[in-house]
């Protein structure tokens, strides 16, 4: 029998003012190079968990995780309480922010951030004055409805109390305050950063939703029977920060297809959205890393069923996905035809688009379930998968890793590290790489062809999300000339030495630190 993915995992810290980071909670990989099979073994074995390297380039913060979740919610403010460092990479985010809202067709709202800029005095003295006049200005100049204080490295390394300044202030600020305690020094998992943003949203933002007391007796009834019944048949769909609007049209479109109520929370969200997260019969997620803190909690405070299983990228695991929706409503006939529907037309759509990619060698590298089920679907449309890179692996992976049939598949698990990457790809010659942002630039000097593993405007889930992923493919196979001249005139900076040498050799066993 199938383990479920979450077995033995605990949801109740709510009463701490953090939570565990992952490396407690959940645990994983985080540097490995080599075979699938010999990742298998040491997943099995424990020595997964305990790898490292001996050099690293830079690689993520768990802070920026945990903005791109805070920093979706609709009349939000966010404060950055840090030193002015770890603001330097969230410029973006507005950008990101507005072209998100505006393609959902919600008004773009300026993305407000303020800085608490801590120096060496607030070192000494605590900085918790700053923090303070931070909130009170956010509140009385902007006037949000949530204003989230996202604590850095240094307040968490001096112990800096911002929980007693939220509970000192919340009397006298109209909007919510959420502490983030997502100091990236705590956890060698980025993906710390999600549990920390949905500890606060569960702690702090979601409320008992108001109800309408003016109601006539008669009104009530009416009320409360539709409200029931719409709860019976609603589905949470919980999106992510790397879906597009896209994304949540078509997953909508095939959960109303089963004759069920979709509803897409927790990105965008306004505090009422979140007041009423208890009303629906199952909480779906599309991605188990970013939310098997929130759907596990979720279940303990309104005994809400969730899954977890699955993220819907290409046929088989958009089926599946379908399939196990349709099953906590005993729909499964209505799913079959569905799913038969949608398969035949998506085949014969795709048809010209297969024919170009058989055959052709694909790398994937990005987070750990998309790149396992985008790679799902390329195999299963005829192409050669020669190698995979993912962040990092856990236990929410390990049914997926183990479908793969192909002992051999070239494994790299490693947040950032371009050096590691760029060298197994250069032995590996993909014709084509699907990844991560960041990571196509790197691809490009080698002559790879590349497109992206996802982006704010462009539908990867469901169906259509499969129509995309073929047509995007075969159209960046079609003219192979940019990357080409990019490597001849540009190319890398990496020398021969590390280019010739095993990125297996950099890897250590045994050493958590
Ligand atoms: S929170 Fe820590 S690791 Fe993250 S950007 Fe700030 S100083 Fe760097």
């Amino acid at each position: 029998m199938a383990v479920k993915l979450n077995e033995n995992l605990k949801y109740n810290f709510l009463s701490s003012d953090e939570p565990p980071v992952r490396d407690e909670r959940v645990g994983g990989c985080i540097a490995y190079c080599g075979s699938c099979a010999g990742l298998r073994g040491d997943f099995k074995s424990g020595c997964a968990h305990a790898q490292n390297r001996k050099f690293s380039q830079s690689g993520g913060c768990q802070l920026g995780l945990a903005v791109g979740i805070i920093n979706s919610l609709t009349r939000a403010v966010t404060i950055i309480h840090s030193p002015l460092g770890c603001c330097s990479g969230l410029a973006g985010l507005s950008g990101v922010r507005k072209t998100s809202r505006l393609s959902r067709g919600l008004s773009a709202e300026e993305q407000t951030f303020i800085h608490t800029n801590m120096d060496e005095l607030d070192v000494v003295s605590g900085g918790l004055d700053k923090l303070r006049r931070a909130v009170i200005y956010a509140d009385q100049e902007y006037h949000p409805e949530v204003i989230s204080i996202v604590n850095g490295c240094v307040p968490g390394i001096i112990g800096a109390d911002i929980d007693a300044v939220v509970r000192e202030l919340e009397p006298q600020i109209s909007a919510r305050i959420v502490p983030i305690h997502c100091e990236g020094f705590k956890s060698r998992f980025v993906s710390s950063g999600y549990d920390a943003a949905n500890h606060g949203i569960l702690k702090y933002l979601i409320r008992d939703p108001k109800e309408y007391p003016q109601l006539t007796e008669e009104a009530q009834i009416k009320y409360d029977f539709q409200k029931k019944y719409r709860t019976s048949r609603t589905v949470n769909i919980f999106n992510v920060g790397s879906n597009s609007n896209g994304d949540e049209v078509e997953l909508s479109r095939l959960v109303s297809a089963l004759g069920l109520i979709p509803k897409v929370v927790p990105l965008n969200s306004t505090v009422d959205d979140l007041d009423h997260l208890g009303e629906a019969a199952l909480n779906v997620s599309i991605c188990a890393t970013h939310d098997d803190y929130i759907l596990g909690h979720l279940k303990e405070r309104y005994g809400t069923e969730y899954l977890l299983d699955v993220l819907p990228i290409g046929i088989n695991c958009t089926n599946t996905w379908i399939r196990k929706i349709a099953a906590h409503f005993h729909l499964e006939k209505e799913a079959e035809r569905l799913i038969e529907q949608e398969n035949r037309e998506l085949k014969e759509a795709i048809a010209p688009f297969v024919e170009e990619l058989k055959g052709k060698k694909i790398f994937v590298g990005g987070g750990e379930t998309r790149i396992l089920t985008t790679a799902d679907f390329y195999k299963s449309i005829g192409m050669e998968l020669v190698g995979i890179k993912a962040h990092n692996l856990d236990r929410f992976v390990e049914n997926l890793l183990n479908d793969i049939d192909d002992p051999n598949l070239t494994v790299e698990v490693a947040a950032g590290q371009p050096a590691e990457e760029l060298n197994t790809l250069n032995k590996l010659k993909p014709d084509i790489y699907i990844g991560h942002a960041g990571a196509n630039g790197w691809v490009t000097k080698l002559g790879i062809p590349n497109i992206p593993l996802f982006g704010a405007s462009i539908n990867y889930m469901g169906y259509s999300g499969a129509f995309e992923l073929a047509r995007r493919a075969a159209r960046a196979l079609k003219n192979t000339n940019f990357s080409k001249n990019i490597s001849k005139y540009v190319g890398h900076p990496l020398t021969d030495e590390w280019m010739n040498s095993d990125p297996n050799n950099n890897i250590v066993q045994g050493s958590r630190f």
